[in-house]
């Protein structure tokens, strides 16, 4: 018995073939399931009786159960969905003007563990399935309010260039006219920067891409990102500027988590332009000021802390936005999802103890 949702397209077409169906069948059934959200093999008008059969014999939808659907004041709402593995994920939706935009996981978890992060401090438990990366944005098209994902990031769980052959079939679905029809700059992967990955993204389905920084400097950067040990700035920045001649608008988006006296001084910005100007990539910044999460080790800067940052990139000739923190009351902001029901914290070390042992205070 397969799962609909967890092949390609490739795979797709196979599967169709085997059951004796021509090729086109494969993009019918996507346009039926993704392009309108049926899953009643009955309802689709132009399958033959013969291969509805065939589908109810030998195939299944299977789509994760909503556990629970809070909505925030702001509008920003957070969905938990039970895996059938039982394991919980958190996918957020977030309305602006004429927007909405789907956030979605790629992991139970992450193993790159950046110390200021709930997902990754609560460790790495799987890899998502296709399925259930794409059941994330279907479920939301599908059954809850009337309105449709205009645009996806890959920001929920997980490190989506980990999880890269879902990812890639994943993307291929946003983008395709059978499925959701989005175009590659409404598309964004964002990457704690997983070098070889960026090239290989390049080469596949060069969305657009948001690279989480940080710090403009090797020592501080891997405190804060630890696979920074393994893929340098030095690196990072080669794959950027070799992504942007293929990235959908020919930037990369920036992405800085500001921590409280860790690395929101004006000296850190300086390092960080100086560091994209000597490797002339073309950047815009996103300043996501630090959420705060139970176990969490950080502060958030006060306002004029992450003003004067982003001054000190926007003296530079830098195009900078702060993210606004949607979805607080819902624990839906960015670092905050953590399966909550799951959420098995480390306790072993207070928080100030393992500031410590980072040694980024
Ligand atoms: N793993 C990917 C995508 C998911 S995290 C990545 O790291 O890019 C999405 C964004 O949220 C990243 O930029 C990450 O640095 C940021 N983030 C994580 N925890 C945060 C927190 N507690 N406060 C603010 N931003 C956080
Ligand atoms: Fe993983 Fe991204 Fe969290 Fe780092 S910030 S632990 S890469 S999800």
């Amino acid at each position: 018995m397969i799962n609909i949702f967890d092949l390609s397209k490739q795979e797709l077409v196979r599967w169709c073939s085997d059951m004796g169906e021509p090729p086109f069948r494969a993009s019918q059934l996507t346009k039926w399931i993704h392009g309108k959200g049926v899953l009643d093999f009955e309802r689709m008008s132009n399958i033959s009786t013969k291969f509805k059969g065939l589908l109810l014999e030998h195939s299944r939808i299977l789509i994760p159960e909503i556990i629970q659907h809070q909505k925030a004041l702001d509008g920003t709402s957070k969905l938990l969905l039970k895996l059938e593995s039982g394991e919980m994920i958190e996918s957020v939706i977030i309305p602006e003007g004429e927007r909405l935009t789907a956030c979605i996981s790629s992991q139970v978890g992450c193993a790159v563990d950046c110390s200021f992060c709930a997902t990754g401090n609560n460790g790495f438990k799987k890899n998502l399935s296709l399925g259930e990366i794409i059941s994330q944005i279907w479920i939301m098209n599908n059954l809850l309010g009337p309105a449709k994902i205009t645009n996806v990031v890959m920001m929920g769980m997980g490190e989506p260039l980990l999880n890269y052959s879902n990812l890639k079939n994943a993307l291929a679905l946003f983008l395709s006219d059978d499925g959701y029809g989005l175009s590659k700059r409404k598309v964004t992967v964002s990457t704690s920067g997983v070098v070889p990955f960026i090239y290989k993204l390049k080469e596949d389905c060069p969305v657009s891409l948001a690279v989480s920084l940080h710090s403009g400097n090797n020592d501080l950067r891997n405190k804060l990102v630890p696979i920074n040990k393994k893929y340098p700035l030095e690196q990072l920045m080669e794959a950027c500027w070799e992504y942007q001649k293929s990235a959908p608008r020919g930037f990369i988006t920036m992405e800085i988590t500001l921590l409280n006296g860790v690395n929101d001084e004006e000296n850190h910005a300086i390092e960080i332009i100086k560091l994209i100007e000597k490797y002339k990539v073309s950047v815009k910044f996103n300043l996501i000021p630090y959420n705060p999460y139970s176990g969490g080790l950080f502060e958030t800067p006060a306002l004029k802390r992450i003003e004067r940052y982003r001054r000190a990139l926007q003296g530079a000739g830098q195009i900078v936005t702060i993210r606004k923190t949607r979805g607080d009351d819902v624990s839906g902001a960015c670092g905050q999802l953590a399966g909550s029901f799951l959420s098995r914290i480390k306790q072993n070390n207070g928080p100030k103890d393992k500031i410590q042992r980072l040694g980024v205070l």
